[in-house]
Parts: C-alpha cells; sequence; structure tokens
C-alpha cells in the first residue's frame, strides 16, 4: 500500500456536499468579485484570528508585498526576514524593490532567531517579517520588543500556520499585520489560490485593501499605484466551508505528530522541537538526519511519499545570485537544508498509514545507517 504524502482530493470529498452547496450559492448570488461570501469569510476569519480586520487577497505572496506596502515599506528599504524557509518571503521584499536581511534561524525550532536579529539592524531596517515555519509560531515577544525598542514594525509570515498559538492566543494579531496564504495545500487551503492579511490596524488594513483594488478606494479616483489582487467569493465561500472544519483537522494532525513524536523518538532523527509556548498547527512534520537523503530514498522505495522544506535556501537560490552570498553565508539554513525531511500529516492519513510512515521510518533509519 502506498502512502501518499498529501491526497487533497480526500479534504475535497470528506465535505463535498458543503462545498457543492456553498459554490451554488455563489452561483446563484450574482456577485463574481467581491460581494457577500468575501465579507462575510473575512468578517469569520478576522473572528477566528482574534483581530479586528481581515482583508482577501489573491494570494499568499500578495498578502505579503501589500502587507509590506501597506507598512510604509518601499524601495531600498530593509526587511529582516530568515536565512532558510521558503523563497516567497524574500520574494516579497524584492518585488517592491526593498531589500530582504537573511538572519540564521534557531537550529532547534527553525524559526528566527530573536537573539541573532538585533545585529541585522541598520539605520534602513523597516520591518522584521518572521515565519511561523511548519506551522509553529517564530517567538514572537522578543521579536516584537526588539521592533518596539528600534521603530520597526513586525509582520508575520503565517501562510503556514492557520489555528497555531503563541503563549496561548491564536496566531493572527500579534504583530503589525499577519500575511496568509490558502494555497490549496495550507491548514486552510481553498480550491485554487487565495490569500488574506489581518491586523487590528484599521488603517493598515484600509491601506491594504486600496492596494489589491488599483490603488482606489472610490471607482476611478486612483491615490495609490495599486495592483489586482482580490480573493474571489469562490473561494471564500470555500474556505467559510472550510474554516469551521479547520481545528478538527488541526486537532487530527496534532494526533498524528503525537504518535511520531512517541513512536520515532528512538530512531535517532531529530524530531521537531516544541517550546512550552507553542501550540503548532504542524502545517508540516519535518525530521532532520544527516543520512536525509537515503532515509528519503528508502521511504519512496516502501511507497512512502516525503518532501523536502526546502531543499536549497533562498541565498543560494540563481533569484539571489546577485547578493553574493556563496555556499557557507549561512550555515545554519544550509545544514537545515541538506537534512530536513517532511513525513505525511494528511489529516485525512487513516491510522493504519500512520503506522506504515511510522514502520518504514524505523526500517529506513536502520537500512540508511
Ligand atoms: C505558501 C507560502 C507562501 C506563499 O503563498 P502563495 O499563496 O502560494 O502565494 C508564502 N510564505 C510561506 C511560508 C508559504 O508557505
Amino acid at each position: 500500500m502506498n502512502v501518499p504524502f498529501l491526497d487533497l482530493g480526500r479534504g475535497v470529498a470528506a465535505k463535498r456536499e458543503a462545498i457543492d452547496a456553498a459554490v451554488g450559492e455563489v452561483l446563484s448570488s450574482g456577485y463574481y468579485i467581491g460581494g457577500p461570501h468575501c465579507a462575510a469569510f473575512e468578517a469569520e476569519f478576522a473572528g477566528y484570528c482574534g483581530a479586528a480586520h481581515c482583508v482577501g487577497v489573491a494570494n499568499g505572496l500578495d498578502a505579503l508585498q501589500l502587507g509590506l506596502r501597506a507598512l510604509g515599506v518601499g524601495a531600498g528599504d530593509e526587511v529582516i526576514v530568515s536565512s532558510n524557509g521558503y523563497i516567497a518571503t524574500w520574494l516579497a521584499v524584492s518585488a517592491i524593490g526593498a531589500v530582504p536581511v537573511p538572519v540564521e534561524p534557531d537550529p532547534a525550532t527553525h524559526n528566527l532567531d530573536p537573539a541573532r536579529v538585533v545585529a541585522a539592524i541598520t539605520a534602513r531596517t523597516r520591518v522584521i517579517l518572521p515565519t511561523h515555519l511548519y506551522g509553529q509560531a517564530a517567538d514572537l515577544e522578543p521579536l516584537l520588543a526588539l521592533a518596539r525598542e528600534h521603530g520597526l514594525k513586525l509582520l508575520e509570515d503565517a501562510a503556514q500556520a492557520h489555528g497555531a498559538r503563541y503563549r496561548g492566543t491564536r496566531v493572527g494579531a500579534h504583530g503589525d499585520l499577519v500575511a496568509w496564504s490558502f494555497y490549496p495545500s495550507k491548514n486552510l487551503g481553498a480550491l485554487g489560490d487565495g490569500g488574506a492579511v489581518t491586523t487590528n490596524d484599521a488603517e493598515v488594513a484600509r491601506r491594504v485593501r486600496t492596494l489589491g483594488n488599483y490603488g482606489s478606494d472610490v471607482r476611478y479616483v486612483n491615490p495609490l499605484k495599486g495592483v489586482n489582487s482580490r480573493l474571489d467569493p469562490l473561494q471564500a465561500a470555500v474556505l467559510s466551508v472550510k474554516l469551521a472544519g479547520l481545528d478538527a483537522e488541526n486537532a487530527r494532525r496534532r494526533a498524528i505528530a503525537a504518535r511520531y513524536n512517541s513512536e520515532l523518538a528512538g530512531t535517532g532523527l531529530i524530531l521537531p522541537a516544541v517550546p512550552n509556548w507553542a501550540e503548532p498547527a504542524w502545517h508540516l512534520y519535518v525530521v532532520r538526519s544527516p543520512r536525509r537523503d537515503a532515509l528519503r530514498d528508502a521511504l519512496a522505495a516502501a511507497g512512502i511519499g516525503t518532501l523536502i522544506h526546502y531543499p536549497i535556501p533562498p541565498h543560494l537560490q540563481g533569484a539571489y545570485a546577485e547578493m553574493g552570498l556563496g555556499a557557507g553565508s549561512f550555515p545554519i539554513a544550509e545544514q537545515l537544508a541538506r537534512e530536513v525531511l517532511s513525513l505525511p500529516i494528511d489529516p485525512h492519513m487513516r491510522d493504519d498509514e500512520v503506522a506504515q510512515v511510522i514502520a518504514g521510518v524505523i526500517a529506513g533509519v536502520r537500512a540508511a545507517a
């Protein structure tokens, strides 16, 4: 029996009737951009996150990009990002002419290390941009303290962290602005592209909405050079259905993670480290091994799907060759890229599939030794 890394079709099948009904409502509504389904989802997601405002946008990259612009970041400004993780965070900064300034993560949590951030702050720094990687919150309190002390904004990349908690409070309103993706494989995923920002700042929310609507609040009056970036109502209606089931799916992810934690404890793999203040959303379950490639091959031979998040750190990508940051510039990010392996943690996995992954990993570690 093969265990896929993720089978999105199962998640849709489980909610098929409610999704069909939601899509049908949009078709009947007469609103195909904006309208009541967008407004309803924005209100529901803001409420879920404990944020005063939610503004839907077209995708997670736009949420980051428009969020940065709404916080006043522009050409030549510096934004502190993590040296590991997904390149989208860096690309959002570059896309608006600002400069990503990488800082190494804490190797235990894979998240931006507050202790290393201070040395990267310059007169041009505007924003600290941590990612809640793999669904576990970055250590927000010290990052917020640093931001306040240096007159900076804190923007969180929460694309992997729907439902995660930091010190008991859901991610979504700790920083000045929080950027979300609803890419289909995220914990809260649409049936296509989607994104949003959440914030407690009404003016920042308004600016994101204006920027995503051609820079216009009043029809045909354009004070800003905006773009077209909207969450479409079909996706919003589907997201409302999915949001109602998010906590149950995250609980299932947590149960799978707990099983991996206990049953893989003796393998010698480095398992995810969860600080006592973090309640991860378990977007990914990432183990580390110096024999990662051999383990991945053994699992593939046993029919178990895995992925690597992420194999090449942003500074070593061709896209950032211009920065001249060669191999060895960010040794922690580079080591993580060599050693990380994501095991299946699809909330729709069956218990026998979880058992098969565990048996496969135990056998694979032996084979790779
Ligand atoms: C998915 C993701 C994004 C980008 O989201 P899109 O909706 O695909 O544009 C950004 N940052 C992180 C950490 C992500 O995982």
